[in-house]
């Protein structure tokens, strides 16, 4: 069997590189990013799944470096849009013209909660998804396959908090009864969907071609 010592994770996130890297090194396997392969370029993601899209990325990734590759995608659900935005959470208001001042990420909450003026707190369900896929160079089989992490809570009606990012300020946990964006980053790692598919990619370690 081919043994996995090194992965490469299809990010040039820093943060996201730590937080695989820590659980992976205790168990003997090194974490390059994406910045080791400077030749990989942009990576078109035009899946129609949170599992397609980080299957995507990291087939390229495998295939270019010829190592196993780990890919992650991620968004927020929400019921009253039937899952909306989905996979185009960090796109959703791209149709929408920016406040003086406003970030990309602000104006995706202000057209989140615009959307969902008239929605009442009972059907404002919606949850934090996040995909991660392993996908083997075709040099070791090709093998591919994907865990999920879900996060479930409410939309708020107005932004809670200054930490996090995203949609940490609307997205409510029931069970803390407090905004992710009021999470200490410690306290966003015990709970959130990218934390429960690293655990669920860990339980299936080590990898098998
Ligand atoms: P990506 O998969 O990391 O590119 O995330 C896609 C988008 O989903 C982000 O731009 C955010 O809008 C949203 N998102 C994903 N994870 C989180 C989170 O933990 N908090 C808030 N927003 C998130």
């Amino acid at each position: 069997m081919a043994k996995c010592e090194r992965v490469v994770l299809a990010t040039t996130n820093a943060g996201k590189v730590r937080e695989l890297a820590e659980p992976l090194s205790a168990l003997g396997v090194a974490v390059l990013g994406l910045d080791s392969f400077p030749g990989i370029g942009d990576i078109v993601e035009d899946g129609d799944s949170f599992e397609a899209n980080a299957c995507i990325k990291a087939r390229v990734v495998a295939a270019h470096s010829g190592l196993v590759s780990i890919a992650d995608d991620s968004g927020l659900e929400v019921d009253a849009l039937h899952g909306a935005p989905g996979i185009h959470s960090a796109r959703y208001a791209d149709d929408w013209e920016f406040l003086a001042g406003e970030s990309r990420d602000a104006r995706n909450i202000r057209k989140l909660l615009h959307v969902l003026r008239d929605v009442p707190e009972a059907g404002r369900g919606c949850r934090f998804v996040c995909c991660m896929a392993v996908v083997f160079p075709p040099s070791m089989g090709g093998r591919e396959w994907a865990v999920r992490g879900v996060w479930e809570g409410r939309l708020l009606a107005a932004p809670r908090g200054t930490n996090g990012f995203g949609y940490d300020p609307v997205f409510w946990d029931p069970e803390l009864e407090r905004s992710a964006a009021e999470l200490s980053r410690e306290e966003k790692m015990g709970r959130s969907h990218r934390a429960r598919a690293l655990k669920a990619l860990l339980a299936a370690w080590p990898l098998r071609p």
